[in-house]
């Protein structure tokens, strides 16, 4: 992948960009990510790769697929916006959503089916954050970054395509829509994604094992940026994704119409999380709202399954 916009903070970064497109309506049509397997905080996912002739599990998918074809003009959108990419790429983008496509005719991963319509409104949008992750500050070695609730693989999948330099960590509470992304990893030989099924709250905990001085492993303030996408408000989202990253690190969080009214809602949030709102940027797909961790996050944050979504930090009354 290749790109042309200029270095430089993410904050000013394409705030003039125009709309093109209306906002994604993306939602999460599960309302219970827990609902049809509980996953234990932090468990590795036990995924298999599953083969061809595995009929029985609903995320299998024949490995013949074809590569589906982006609608015309759509690599001309994409080339606008200031990303360049490979045939290759774009080959292995088309594979992952006829895997998509295909899957999702038998349980649900997406509400969108229609193929035109998703190299817009997945693929699209979830590359309208290969700028601000390519400008994240410089990680010593190569930049961790997280998907929290990543469900059928978004935005995480086609980032991972597209920055091969970056390694991701795609979680989500799951076990089918984990045990889908790990088959795709696996089918398109992808080796920057670990996947990990599980909960945000259990995970933000998780500080790895005590050495004599410090840590090793875990995940707590262990990435420079984490990304979500359709999980919840900005509040939210940002008590499962903030103790994810290093001071310093930066939240993004692909939003619609409503980005700034949450950020609004979302203050009291922040500040207990010791986090700034740095910006929103505007992309032809809709929004992402920038996050900067100042400070490290108090031990109580996240708080325990379910909290974060039951009773929103700083907000008085209602689910978030
Ligand atoms: N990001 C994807 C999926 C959105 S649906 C997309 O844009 O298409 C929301 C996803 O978040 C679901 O797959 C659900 O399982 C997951 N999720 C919700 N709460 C979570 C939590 N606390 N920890 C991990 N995953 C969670």
């Amino acid at each position: 992948m290749s790109r042309s916009t200029a270095p430089g903070r993410p904050t000013g970064l394409l705030l003039s960009t125009p709309m093109t497109m209306d906002p994604p309506k993306v939602r999460c049509n599960q309302p219970d990510p827990t609902a049809d397997q509980p996953a234990s905080p932090g468990e590795r996912s036990q995924g298999r790769f599953v083969k061809n002739d595995d009929r029985g599990n609903p995320v299998a998918f024949s490995h013949d697929l074809e590569a589906i074809v982006p609608p015309a003009g759509w690599a001309g959108k994409i080339a606008e916006f200031g990303i360049g990419l490979e045939d290759a790429e774009v080959e292995q983008l088309g594979k992952y959503l006829a895997a998509l496509m295909d899957v999702n005719t038998r349980t649900n991963l997406t509400a969108i089916r229609d193929a035109d319509e998703a190299w817009d409104r997945h693929i699209f949008d979830a590359l309208t954050l290969v700028p601000v992750l390519g400008e994240m500050p410089e990680a010593d070695g190569r930049k961790r970054v997280i998907d929290v609730g990543s469900g059928g693989g978004l935005p995480g999948i086609p980032l991972a395509i597209a920055m091969p330099e970056i390694d991701f960590v795609l979680l989500d509470a799951t076990k089918r829509k984990t045990d889908f992304i790990e088959n795709c990893v696996a089918w398109l030989g992808l080796t920057n994604v670990t996947v990990i099924n599980g909960r945000a709250e259990g995970v933000g905990q998780d500080k790895g094992r005590k050495l004599l001085q410090g840590y090793t492993g875990g995940h707590r303030e262990k990435y420079d940026g984490a990304m979500a996408r359709a999980v919840g408000k900005v509040a939210m989202i940002a008590e499962l994704t903030v103790p994810l990253v290093k001071v310093g690190g930066l939240v993004f969080l692909t939003k619609g119409e409503k980005a700034d009214e949450e950020v609004t809602d979302a203050k009291k949030a922040l500040h207990m999380l010791h986090t700034h709102h740095v910006g929103t940027i505007e992309t032809p797909t809709g929004r992402v709202v920038v996050l900067e961790k100042r400070r490290g996050t108090p031990k109580m944050y996240p708080r325990r399954d379910g909290e974060p979504k039951r009773v929103p930090l700083g907000i008085t009354g209602g689910k978030n």
